[in-house]
């Protein structure tokens, strides 16, 4: 026993670390082995720094976004059980997700000709590409995808194609400004509107353990928009605690997807994961939503 690593509280907070709030009350505090950028861009203040036990991060406005040791927890979860999910997803469109790993992600279907990430800062994509190698892997510069920096609410009242799956990769719903109106009944109906007839989307959304009311509000939001609504969580290190996510679809249902056929479907589209399988899939499905109040059983 001996042997094995301790925590030494006599460490303290010496030397600069970041502070990121999980809640009004609750806060967790990370130590900076190496401040690689700091910039406020016309939206939201960047950070990138490599953090101890979690390696290099994006942060902004203060909030981990995703962290070299465990984003492939977040993405894969993120992405894939909406793009099982559909039979067969061609035209795929992302919002948010500047880092560029989601993007990754869903260019690893062979089946996917083309997909569109729409982030609103620039300055956050440049510097993914510049300092997120490891999260982007080049699909910036995949032929398939196409990036636009645009306010992701106007490129959906805009846009005249149609998409088999929607990814809302944004900030969290109770974090900056910009991305609030994105999580709203308003902003569900236009991406409704772009999906085609067999379309579905999946949206992060933060924590309802910490934030349960604005959970619900994002939840009843896409509920009053589609006809099959899926909630899923998956435990990230980072944040310290269960990412949601909610599936919002026109016709088919990631709950009734099993070990096997989620196995075959990634198997056919050529799709390597590290976290994300059939039986994971099954996991997430069936994992208790935490809330403050009490989870609730699956
Ligand atoms: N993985 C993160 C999480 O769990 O919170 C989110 C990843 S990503 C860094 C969030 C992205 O949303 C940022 O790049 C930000 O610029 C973008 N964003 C925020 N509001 C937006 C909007 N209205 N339109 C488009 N992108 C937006």
């Amino acid at each position: 026993m001996d042997d094995l690593p301790r925590v030494d509280p006599s460490r303290g907070l010496i030397g600069l670390n970041i502070i990121q709030p999980s809640s009004d009350n609750t806060f967790m505090t990370f130590k900076v082995k190496r401040l690689l950028a700091l910039k406020r861009s016309r939206y939201q203040e960047i950070v990138v720094a490599d953090i101890e036990d979690f390696g290099r991060s994006l942060i902004l406005d203060n909030y981990i976004q995703s962290s070299e040791v465990d984003e492939y927890i977040y993405h894969e979860s993120l992405v894939h059980p909406a793009m099982v999910a559909h039979p067969n997803p061609r035209k795929v469109l992302i919002i948010g997700g500047g880092e560029g790993a989601t993007l990754r992600e869903v260019l690893k279907h062979e089946c996917v000709e083309k997909a569109v990430m729409v982030d609103i800062d620039r300055e956050v994509v440049e510097m993914a590409r510049k300092y997120l190698e490891k999260w982007h892997q080049g699909a910036f510069d995949d032929p398939r995808a196409e990036v636009v920096i645009a306010d992701g609410l106007k490129y959906v009242r805009e846009v005249k194609e149609k998409f088999d799956v929607i990814v809302l990769d944004l900030t969290d719903p109770y974090g900056i400004e910009i991305s609030k109106k994105l999580y709203s009944e308003e902003f569900y109906r236009a991406i409704y509107n772009i999906l085609t007839d067999e379309g579905l989307m999946v949206t992060q959304a933060g924590s309802s353990f910490f934030f349960e009311k604005v959970y619900d509000y994002v939840l009843r939001s896409v509920k009053s928009v589609f006809p099959i609504v899926v909630e899923y969580n998956v435990w990230v290190p980072v944040f310290g605690y269960a990412n949601n996510f909610i599936v919002g679809s026109k016709k088919y249902d990631p709950l009734k997807l099993g070990v096997e056929e989620v196995d075959n479907i990634l198997a056919k589209r050529g799709v390597k994961t590290r976290f994300y399988n059939g039986k994971t899939h099954v996991a997430l499905m069936y994992t208790p939503i935490y809330r403050a109040s009490g989870a609730i059983k699956r």
